[in-house]
């Protein structure tokens, strides 16, 4: 470790938060040392707060239809060979129901922005789910919609939202989405969602192509900056049908690194050992916990359309009924010394002591 690296080691570990081009320094000058020094910290830290406790959320993946042309995403509008799918309000209770026999208490509703999904019909399933399911969490991922809809879908009852930035670099996310998406709108979203009360998650892809230490460092100054109750971030891996087709996978190495920083940024937030992370390497998703993460999401959604929701290529646990990737989750979790557990795991805000407050760096 160099001495600029290791001092900036230190500073997170004492619980600062850096500038940009500290950030920067970090991801570009990282090594092996740094990466063990931030893990063991970061790990500590989520101890002290949820004990060995990995909260699980059952996903269910509602529609491959997307209005949306992210280049990055294999149900992006022009490909024309992703086989599209939308589940009833009918199946998404039958996915539930089989969840919470398993042991789920949230549920994560996950999908492309399929126009048939308005807020009539969403708020007809998320009332649904609440009545049959009192004691369970409502996630959305739904995307970009207005403050009317995302405040008339809390009012429905949905407890969270998940909406990754993407990117906090403003030309970087130019280059991921075609012209008509916007920056400004995505974090506008998120601002809404806060205002409403939702739990709120941003995120993003890591080795996204045009992605440098520099725009990783913008990420890491919002997520600093946003304290998300929680934070999605997963490599980016190629789809065959997209633009991104060609290049080179995200690097779980890199994304364990910055999982552990985020832990360290912000100590009480749930932070998932993503799927994405568990295609690329077998054992991706238990590094992702021993790195600071604290939630899995395994699969609930019907094994018929598994397959359809092909965000990128070789997608893991496809091929798998919703008990068996609770079952394999629960063996692999167990196998590192870590418990699943089933209650809503709700995020839990620690007070920061003012001194450690004070010197936070300013965006
Ligand atoms: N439509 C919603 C939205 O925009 O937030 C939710 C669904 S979207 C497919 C969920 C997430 O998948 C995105 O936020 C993106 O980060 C991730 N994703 C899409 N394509 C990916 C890829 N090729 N590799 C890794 N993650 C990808």
């Amino acid at each position: 470790m160099t001495e600029t690296v290791r001092a900036l080691v230190d500073r997170l570990c004492a619980g600062e938060h850096l500038t940009e081009p500290e950030y920067a320094a970090l991801v570009a000058g990282r090594d092996g040392e740094a990466a063990a020094r931030l893990r063991e910290r970061a790990v500590a830290v989520r101890r002290s707060i949820y004990g060995d406790a990995v909260f699980t959320r059952g996903l269910i993946e509602i529609s491959s239809f997307c209005k949306n042309d992210c280049l990055y995403c294999g149900i992006r509008r022009s490909n024309a060979n992703a086989q599209r799918y939308r589940l009833t309000g009918e199946e998404i209770l039958l996915c539930a129901q089989e969840g919470y026999r398993l042991g789920f208490r949230t549920f994560v509703l996950q999908g492309g922005e399929d126009g048939y999904y308005t807020d009539s019909v969403l708020w007809d399933i998320i009332r649904a789910l609440k009545r049959r399911f009192p004691d369970c969490a409502v996630t959305l991922s739904l995307g970009e919609r207005s403050l009317d809809s995302y405040r008339a879908l809390r009012q429905a009852g949905a407890d969270r939202y998940l909406l990754r930035h993407e990117t906090a670099d403003r030309a970087h996310y130019g280059a991921l989405h075609p012209r008509e998406m916007s920056f400004d709108n995505r974090m506008r979203c998120l601002q809404d969602l806060r205002t409403l009360g939702y739990q709120v998650g941003c995120g993003f892809m890591v080795g996204s192509p045009g992605q440098t230490p520099e725009t990783l460092a913008k990420d890491l100054a919002f997520v600093a900056a946003f304290q998300p109750d929680m934070c999605g971030i997963g490599p980016f891996i190629p789809h065959r049908d997209t633009p991104f087709r060609d290049r080179p996978a995200g690097s779980v190495e890199l994304t364990c690194f910055l999982l552990s920083v985020i832990r360290l940024l912000c100590p009480a937030v749930l932070l998932p050992a993503t799927t994405a992370l568990g295609t690329l390497h077998p054992q991706g998703r238990e590094l992702g916990i021993q790195s600071g993460a604290n939630v899995v999401m395994p699969n609930l959604s019907p094994l018929s359309v598994r397959k359809k929701y092909a965000l990128y290529d070789n997608k893991l646990c496809t091929g798998e009924e919703s008990a068996q990737c609770r079952a394999c989750l629960e063996q692999r979790m167990r196998s590192i010394g870590y418990e699943l557990v089933t209650h809503r795991g709700d995020v839990r805000k620690p007070q920061i002591p003012r001194e450690r407050k004070a010197r936070r760096a300013p965006l």
